[in-house]
């Protein structure tokens, strides 16, 4: 048996979205730019997939930018906060140590152009407080950006009082909500994001398309700059099958938001308590304001990567931590920011559910994790001296 529990890194697409594109491939392939019929053909569709997709986030058709995805959303939102600040003089930004990637290294680029970051600690439960965000706002605070849910722990951040406390500081409020849509509500207005990410491929849509939500009035800066594309602000010919694909699977997400979360976090919390009777483990991020799909756990005594192959290598697809440093020995920068020593950081589980998925898959996963961690732990050097009394266990 084969189960996928990896959909934090990506989601399979539904039948609704493929349908979708299939005819922006065959038939009604222009060019948005073009002026003859095939092409105001496609205009007239891309137009379409971004009121719906606008209707869904509750916001103006005019305030969506399509892009090739959830990083080069995080990328443009980034740095366009940061041009407007520089014509300020402010240029100082706030985010937070587990952000994706997209978004700290975006980061560290606007520190060799002189901006000031500062990297909000995570407590134990993995969420970020608005008291910790009001506390580091400044004078020359331009753009504080915190995710709406971590993509490695799950854990959802009170973004809707931050972004109130945003606005009465007047500081852009940036949030990658790549992980949250099709789990929780993604409106904009409640949220009180200034700039908001999306990312298709997370909830069963295509891959290489997202899209960036920017109130009216804060002017986004190209990050591809070339023709008139997406009113300027992006260029490259659309990806009309992709953005249709996208706003498929956006409605069909949004509809059946209510009933996955349920039936998902039931999963979850069985997932969860099964993995919790294994000896010296901890689950990381609180248990219970987490994405329903989301379950990461640290097992002492074991590397995450070799738990990862022997779950592979059972049919099981897991993950140690986000793709982007999975493949790389580093442990999960996600697990230091939460407080977890190098060794533990190193021996992350994180199994990411959905709807695809059954009760009984979660047993199998629960047996064969069980399993895979007593093997592991009777061939670690490392488990050898704990249970020798050579070294303190962390973990009870
Ligand atoms: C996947 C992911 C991204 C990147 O999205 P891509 O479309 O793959 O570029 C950004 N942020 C978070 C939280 C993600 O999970």
């Amino acid at each position: 048996m084969k189960i996928y529990a990896d959909n934090a890194a990506t989601t399979r697409m539904s039948r609704a979205a493929i349908n979708a594109m299939l005819p922006y491939m065959e038939e009604i392939y222009g060019n948005p730019s073009s002026v003859h019929s095939y092409g105001q053909k496609a205009k007239e569709a891309l137009e379409d997939a971004r009121v719906r997709a606008a209707k869904l986030l509750g916001c103006s058709p005019r305030e969506i930018t399509f892009t090739s995805g959830g990083s080069e959303a995080d990328n443009q939102a980034i740095r366009s906060a940061a041009a407007i600040g520089a014509r300020k003089g402010k240029k100082h930004i706030i985010s937070t140590a587990f952000e994706h990637h997209a978004v700290l290294h975006t980061l560290d680029a606007l520190k060799t152009e002189g901006f000031t970051v500062t990297l909000l600690d995570i407590r134990e439960d993995g969420i970020i407080t608005p008291e910790q965000v009001q506390a580091a706002i400044r004078p020359d605070t331009c753009l504080v950006s915190v995710m709406y849910a971590n993509n490695e722990i799950g854990t959802i951040q009170p973004i809707p009082e931050i972004g109130k406390l945003c606005s009465e500081s007047g500081v852009l409020l940036h949030t990658d909500a790549v992980q949250a849509f099709g789990s929780l509500p993604v409106n904009v207005e409640t949220l009180r994001a200034d700039l908001l990410s999306l990312s298709a491929h997370k909830f069963h849509g295509p891959k290489g398309v997202g899209l960036l939500y920017c109130r009216k009035g804060i002017p986004l800066t190209p990050v591809i700059t070339g023709g008139a594309q997406e009113r300027g602000k992006r260029a490259g010919t659309e990806n009309i099958p992709g953005i249709m694909g996208m706003a498929a699977a956006m409605e069909e997400a949004a509809v059946a938001m209510e009933k996955n979360r349920a039936y998902v976090t039931k999963l979850r919390d069985r997932l969860i308590e099964g993995l919790s009777a294994i000896p010296h483990s901890i689950l990381n991020g609180d248990a219970e304001k987490r994405l329903p799909g989301n379950v990461n756990f640290c097992f002492e005594g074991i590397e995450g990567e070799s738990l990862l192959l022997m779950l592979d290598a059972k049919g099981i697809a897991a993950s140690s931590g986000s793709a982007c440093t999975a493949g790389s020995l580093d442990p999960s920068h996600v697990l230091l920011a939460l407080g977890r020593p190098y060794e533990l950081a190193n021996s992350g589980l994180r199994l990411t559910i959905n709807e695809l998925n059954t009760a009984e898959e979660i047993d199998t996963i629960i047996a064969a994790v069980s399993e895979s961690v007593e093997t592991l732990r009777r061939l670690s050097p490392a488990w050898k001296d704990l249970t020798e009394g050579k070294r303190e266990f962390l973990l009870k």
